[in-house]
């Protein structure tokens, strides 16, 4: 699943969380660097700033976050149309939580929130990334279990996915 080039072309995406997930993925890759450099084109990586978005097609997708508002919602399909393999890490991504506790608030306490909601055009529930497009590995934890990311990203660096 290389791209042409004979690196895989990854780009790495934050929804609603607090990019803890990131950090650890960031971590991970630092410390493999000398090894999947030469194998790896990082193409976009929201949580450094490069760019506000992308829209090329990539060999794979690596996602942090919850999906919590429509605009979120319509990024993520998007991302799946323009990526081979789409991961999700993280338990946020997974799951929802943690950053779904507004899921379960009671009727008081979301309607003092129901303006805010409103406003920012945010969606009823939290929900995780399977909830919208197909998700084709998922890494666990909060954050992200660094050894499982390393032994995902051997997998598809040596085009094994
Ligand atoms: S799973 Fe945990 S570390 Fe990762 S983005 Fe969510 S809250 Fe942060």
């Amino acid at each position: 699943m290389m791209s042409m080039a004979g690196k895989l072309k990854a780009g790495f995406f934050s929804f609603t969380g607090d990019e803890g997930c990131m950090v650890t993925v960031l971590e991970a890759i630092s410390s493999h660097f000398a090894e999947w450099s030469g194998k790896l084109d990082i193409a976009f990586w929201k949580v450094l700033r490069s760019r506000d978005w992308i829209d090329e097609d990539m060999d794979v997708a690596i996602v942090e976050g919850a999906i919590s508002s429509y605009e979120e919602e319509e990024r993520l399909k998007h991302l799946r149309e323009h990526c081979k393999v789409l991961v999700a890490v993280g338990s946020c991504a997974i799951t929802g939580a943690p950053s779904n506790h507004r899921n379960f608030f009671d009727e008081r306490r979301l309607g003092e929130i129901a303006d805010f909601l409103h406003r920012f055009d945010y969606r009823e529930k939290v929900q995780p990334l399977k909830d919208f497009v197909k998700v084709d590995y998922e890494v666990q934890g909060c954050p992200v279990d660094e050894a499982g990311f390393v032994k995902l990203m051997e997998k598809l660096l040596s085009g094994g996915a």
